[in-house]
């Protein structure tokens, strides 16, 4: 057998811009090519540089749409990457959007720089024009399809049922009656999440590549989660106020409003008003529509029954126009707005937050990630003054987060999903995660299962087989 080794080029003690370079003899593949997202000097040198040569790499195999996994993809390409972009049908389509978004936001974050003359001149990392070379590139795989990556390299996908079209990816090598199995956990869902399926278990693998993102904690159960939203939501309601939720157009919106949508079937926070006022979002949902094969037996029969509840109910609304979405505003009756962008750094919920938060009526609620240095987790932290497009806003609104709503594995589920494979992985590899959770989980994962795990540091690389 051909040696076979991966070097962990992104995502290596940190959860962003995934990339893993594995090679094969003399053949190179790509697993992930996702923005790196940080600092902006230290983001545009590592977006910039890759430690290989694009124009030797054969192909890319994505995991699934998130930008941290993608969004890199067009500087791949506009750097000299020749070769096919392998995904599941829905991370296709999703990617088309989600490129073009980012090539757009990065484009007006640029011309603010260099208009404020913010350091040094600067120019995008990439134009729609890659992004148009990009998506042109990708081939479809349903999933459980098996193809040649190679002719002694065989790709599968299992469903990861982190968001919509996420894979868990199965690599087989095989030379001269040896062979040897390599799986890639991508993002890995959750059980019993709304709208999509649980996560698979895909046949055995001898080596496991594995997120850790929260490999030190367990989530809220989802019953108690949906207690607390309703307490919120009719707390807010009975001050006569409105519910702000800064929310990811893509994954996150889908499921709040699946949420509220089964809430209102058990006879929950009915008579209220959502409106959805992302166009992302819009476009997001639509693309949930097109494709129930991935959805969760609950999620197709409410589909089908309901004539595409429950991404559109009778109370839903989505906002389309820039003047729809600021006549919210003139509403006086309560109601919940789910906008984007998630950590509030742009996007419709900041005229949102600029209206309401000085408001003690209305709520705020938390219901992603928040990272340090954003507007989401300044109000996630109790600030009682925030800058809101550059004016001071005194916080009265009552703020709150739920932590229930993940599209991530918490230490639980992930150790459980590993402990389900067949045979047991000989070597795990931790990635997608800071420093604290990998050594929490990789210590559960040794005591547990007795595997070897492993913590590479960016650009470590690990022979796998000689
Ligand atoms: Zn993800």
């Amino acid at each position: 057998m051909a040696p076979l080794t991966i070097s962990f080029q992104g995502a290596a003690r940190t959860v962003t811009g995934s990339r893993h370079l594995i090679r094969f003899g003399e053949r190179r593949w790509l697993f992930d090519c996702g923005l790196y997202q940080g600092h902006r000097d230290e983001a545009e040198r590592v977006n910039r540089s890759f430690a290989f040569d694009p124009a030797s790499i054969e192909a890319v195999v994505v995991s699934h749409a998130h930008l941290d996994h993608t969004g890199n993809l067009p500087t791949l390409v506009a750097q000299g990457y020749p070769g096919p972009i392998h995904a599941t049908e829905a991370t296709t389509q999703l990617s088309t959007f989600m490129l073009a978004d980012s090539a757009f936001l990065q484009e007006r974050d640029v011309e603010h720089v260099n208009r404020h003359g913010i350091g040094k001149p600067r120019r995008a990392l990439y134009g729609q024009g890659d992004v148009a070379n990009t998506v042109g590139r990708f081939v479809k795989h349903a999933y459980h399809a098996p193809w040649q990556l190679a002719p002694e390299v065989e790709v599968c996908y299992y469903d990861a049922g982190h968001i919509l079209g996420s894979a868990l990816t199965t690599f087989a090598f095989r030379t001269g009656g040896t062979s040897m199995r390599l799986g890639m956990s991508g993002d890995l869902g959750r059980p019993n999440r709304p709208i999509l399926r649980d996560p698979e278990v895909h046949p055995g693998v001898d080596v496991l590549v594995l997120e850790s993102t929260y490999g030190d904690r367990f989530h809220t159960p989802a019953a108690e989660t949906e207690r607390e939203l309703v307490e919120i939501v009719e707390r807010t309601v009975a001050r006569g106020g409105r519910v702000l939720v800064p929310a990811f157009a893509v994954g996150r919106t889908q499921e709040l409003v699946a949420t509220f949508h089964g809430l209102c079937e058990r006879g929950q926070v009915c008579d209220l008003p959502i409106f959805v006022d992302s166009p992302m979002a819009g476009e997001t949902t639509a693309v949930f529509v097109r494709h129930p094969e991935c959805f969760d037996d609950e999620t197709r029969r409410t589909f089908e029954e309901q004539g595409g509840a429950p991404f559109g109910f009778q109370r839903l609304h989505y906002v389309t126009s820039p003047q729809e979405s600021r006549s919210l505003n003139d509403r006086t009756e309560p109601c919940i707005i789910i906008a984007a962008s998630g950590m509030c750094e742009g996007g419709r919920i900041v005229h949102h937050l600029r209206h309401g938060l000085g408001d003690a009526r209305n709520t705020v609620l938390m219901v992603g990630f928040q990272a340090e240095g954003t507007l989401g987790r300044r109000i996630r932290d109790g600030a009682g003054l925030v800058n809101v497009f550059g004016e001071p806003i005194r916080v009265r609104a009552e703020v709150q987060s739920l932590d229930g709503f993940s599209a991530h594995a918490d230490q639980g589920e992930l150790v459980s999903w590993v402990a389900r494979l067949d045979p047991p992985p000989r070597r795990i590899f931790l990635v997608h995660g800071e420093i604290g959770p990998a050594e929490a989980l990789a210590a559960v994962l040794k005591q547990r299962l007795g595997a070897e795990v492993h913590i590479p540091t960016r650009g470590e690389e690990f022979v796998l087989w000689s």
